[in-house]
């Protein structure tokens, strides 16, 4: 009882702050839509100004840079698609960092490696601000319902003020301690589900160059151990040829490539991850980056 008073209590005072939205890509838009849905004033900047129109529709602002969107916000979100795009909205002209000033706050949900986050991290605190990396596991759908799991780390009090703010992004946040543990935490889950998409593309081109029915292998691997959403979701996407894009393949190629260079500065071997980056740099050079990851599958059976 005292938890939700104190949770309730916390939420409005957020909502009586403004929140900006940096990234109106195929998740940042879904993502501040929920926010405006919840009942925060929500200001919005994308590179390409034309995907913040639905959001001002729905009641958002729109802004013209991030310096402007941070100078007029308490709390800033970005999503945004890798490190470079990341430190140009960070660090470039009119950027977070010119509009960034002692009480303000930078959450930074996009998915990028642990020495990109932790140079924003430390350019966000040297003038006055408090940062959260924030990265997200769960892809269009979750984003759209509400029901993505954050990866967060960073200032541990901006991560308690921001629990009605998850609440409307999430269905679980997770605290994982200094900037860094989120980013490495997502490389790693993006790392097993590049190598697993691998493997299952693997498994249905062998099976059906043997004679299986492709239907039979996702029936009999749904009744089995290896059962899991992503083949639920994927499977039939794959065999249809449906590869719209939820989690388009260049960003699953940033991740493994990413996930190696983790790999390599630690010293632990990546065998089936490596494997698995070559397959989507070869699916990369076929020109398939703009489709979703699963894709991948017209590189393996071809
Ligand atoms: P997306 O649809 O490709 O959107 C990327 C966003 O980044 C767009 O707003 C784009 O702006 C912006 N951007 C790219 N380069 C830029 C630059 N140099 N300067 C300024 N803005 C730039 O990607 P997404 O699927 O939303 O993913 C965003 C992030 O979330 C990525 O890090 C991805 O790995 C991660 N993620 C994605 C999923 C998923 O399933 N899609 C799931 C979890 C995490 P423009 O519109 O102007 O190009």
């Amino acid at each position: 009882m005292h938890t939700e008073l104190h949770h309730e209590k916390k939420g409005n005072e957020l909502k009586n702050k403004t929140i900006g939205f940096l990234g109106m890509g195929i998740m940042g838009q879904p993502m501040a839509r929920n926010l405006l849905n919840k009942g925060f004033h929500l200001m919005v900047w994308n590179r390409d100004a034309d995907k913040c129109l639905p959001l001002v529709e729905a009641g958002a602002q729109a802004e013209t840079s991030p310096a402007k969107v941070v100078a007029a916000a308490d709390v800033t979100f970005a999503m945004l698609a890798d490190p470079a795009a990341a430190e140009s909205v960070c660090f470039g002209p009119e950027g977070v960092l010119e509009g960034m000033t002692p009480g303000k706050a930078y959450v930074d949900l996009s998915t990028v490696d642990d020495f990109t986050s932790k140079n924003i991290a430390q350019a966000i605190t040297e003038s006055g601000g408090r940062f959260l990396e924030a990265p997200v596991s769960g892809s269009k759908g979750p984003a759209e319902n509400g029901q993505l799991v954050i990866l967060a780390a960073g200032d541990r009090s901006l991560f308690d003020e921001l629990d009605s703010a998850f609440d409307a992004l999430a269905k679980k946040s997770i605290f994982l301690g200094e900037v860094g543990q989120g980013a490495r935490m997502k490389l790693v889950v993006n790392m097993v589900m590049g190598g697993v998409m691998g493997a299952f593309c693997e498994g249905l081109a062998l099976g059906e160059k043997c004679g299986l029915d492709a239907e039979g292998i996702l029936e009999v691997l749904a009744a089995g151990a290896m059962s899991n959403p992503m083949f639920a979701g994927k499977g039939p996407q794959i065999l249809a040829k449906d590869f719209a894009p939820a989690f388009p393949l260049k960003h699953m190629h940033k991740d493994l490539r990413l996930a190696g260079e983790l790999g390599a500065k630690t010293g632990q071997y990546l065998n089936i991850s490596l494997s698995a980056l070559s397959l989507f740099a070869e699916a990369m050079d076929a020109g398939l980056g703009e489709n979703d990851f699963c894709a991948v599958s017209k590189t393996v059976s071809e």
